[in-house]
């Protein structure tokens, strides 16, 4: 696939519903929302949903280490807009082989073997999901965290000899717009908000987080100092040949 720039240039002027019925009616089966149901992807199942754009997959990334609240709010979504989300799983034998060579927990051990871990369970299942998108839309935004300030409405990513467009229809919203648009709409809220999670990804490495704290601060708590400022707490899925929804 190649994108054009100026029809790409269309996407500026499109608010976020336009935005995806852009990428559903171009790409039909083809774009897929990645999400792990924070309010920014529920947002925009939300619109796939009550605008009926059936060209746009909705998937998911299961490590099989996911919080127990978040298998049961999958269900609830499905049953509510009547869909079904794709769930993409971690090849069980590089799972087991790991397991058995570093222990379940060997994410503990240093950042490596957390990248490692990350990287089997997170990333090459997504690459997996790559494989068969042209338009992979996030619900990233600027004000997630300090190194996701420069994130902008799309780009365009090389990958195994061809593009693909990273969409981030909500790349410029605050934190206060995405709330007021939750409530408005009523889009189903993930149960771990109300206990100060700000996202929802394996357990022990997803914490709540204090008032004040980054947003990615939860994340893999037992890494501090400069080492955790450096690594930008990122688990690789938007790193560019990184090791990391979200
Ligand atoms: S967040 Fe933790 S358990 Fe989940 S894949 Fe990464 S290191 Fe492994």
């Amino acid at each position: 696939m190649q994108f054009q720039s100026h029809d790409l240039a269309a996407l500026d002027g499109l608010d976020v519903d336009g935005r995806l019925k852009w990428a559903s009616d171009r790409f039909p089966g083809r774009a897929g929302i990645g999400t792990s149901f924070q309010h920014n992807g529920m947002l925009l199942i939300d619109i796939r949903c009550r605008r009926n754009l059936t060209g746009l997959r909705i998937y998911t990334i299961d490590t099989e280490r996911l919080l127990p609240e978040t298998y049961d709010f999958i269900k609830t979504i499905e049953a509510q807009y009547g869909i079904r989300i794709e769930v993409h799983r971690p090849d069980p034998a590089e799972i087991r082989k790991m397991v058995d060579e570093h222990g379940l927990y060997l994410f503990f051990d240093s950042k490596e073997k957390q990248e490692y871990c990350c990287y089997l369970r997170k990333v090459k299942p997504h690459d997996r999901v790559l494989d068969g998108l042209d338009v992979w839309i996030t619900g990233l935004r600027r004000v997630q965290s300090e190194h996701r300030q420069r994130v902008p409405l799309y780009e365009i990513i090389d990958r195994k000899g061809r593009q693909i467009l990273k969409l981030n229809p909500l790349f410029d919203w605050t934190d206060e717009r995405i709330e007021a648009e939750v409530k408005r709409r009523n889009v189903p809220v993930h149960p771990l908000y109300s206990q100060g999670f700000p996202s929802f990804g394996c357990v022990i490495c997803t914490t709540p987080i204090r008032p004040g704290e980054d947003k990615r601060a939860g994340r893999w708590r037992w890494r501090t100092g400069r080492a955790a400022v450096d690594d930008k707490k990122e688990c690789g899925l938007h790193i560019e040949k990184g090791a990391d929804a979200d």
